[in-house]
């Protein structure tokens, strides 16, 4: 099985990876876990291209271009040859990262950024997409709250806010792939609700 865990900043993502990587695995359940951008030698560079240098090195055109480029690159290399071997993947960021950040927040559309997937990675997609949300009320206090004012992570609290409206879009346009999971409450309820959300696919 492939699994993707998303959300937009300050979710608490890679605390429950972690959280969630162990709970499958007392399961019974040990997954390779990835992340994106990178989880192949390949994509790993191209993250260095993506990440270092300031924020307007690249048009939204050439970014998502370097985006699906690693990406193909990580499911031919990383996830495909993993999943072949009946290995569950676990990937940080995938595919509704680019939908989610270049399509709708950045301003190219959903379809388009979907349409340079398919022409990357064809028909393949994960069988369950958790993405971490915070209702919109939290959200806006945790975007008061950070920095104190409205940027978070370098970019506007309007951009991120686009994050999240795009993440719920998707979710409604796949609701059997695309989950969408309270990020409120302790870890280990957040823990609990992501577990449900593979229940299906781990019985
Ligand atoms: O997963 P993490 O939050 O560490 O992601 C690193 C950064 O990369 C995020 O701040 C996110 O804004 C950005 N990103 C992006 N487009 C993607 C994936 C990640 O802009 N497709």
């Amino acid at each position: 099985r492939f699994i993707t865990l998303e959300g937009g900043e300050g979710v608490g993502k890679s605390t429950q990876l972690k959280a969630l990587q162990a709970a499958l695995a007392q399961r019974g359940v040990d997954c390779v876990v990835t992340r994106e951008p990178g989880g192949s030698e390949g994509a790993e560079a191209i993250r260095a291209l993506l990440l270092s240098g300031d924020e307007a090195r690249w048009s939204a055109e050439s970014e998502a271009l370097l985006f699906a480029t690693a990406r193909a690159d990580h499911v031919e290399k990383t996830i495909r040859p993993a999943l072949s071997q009946r290995k569950w993947v676990l990937s940080d960021r995938f595919l509704d990262s680019s939908l989610a950040y270049q399509g709708g927040a950045g301003g190219l559309g959903i379809e388009r950024v979907r349409d340079l997937y398919r022409f990357a990675c064809g028909d393949f997609l994960p069988d369950r997409t958790l993405v971490l949300i915070l209702d919109e009320g939290a959200e806006r206090a945790r975007a008061r709250d950070t920095d104190g004012a409205d940027r978070i992570g370098g970019r506007s609290a309007e951009y991120h806010h686009k994050v999240e409206t795009a993440f719920r879009i998707i979710a409604a346009e796949e609701p059997e792939r695309v989950r969408l999971i309270d990020a409120s409450g302790t870890p280990e309820q957040v823990t609990q609700r992501l577990l449900d959300g593979l229940k299906d696919l781990l019985s």
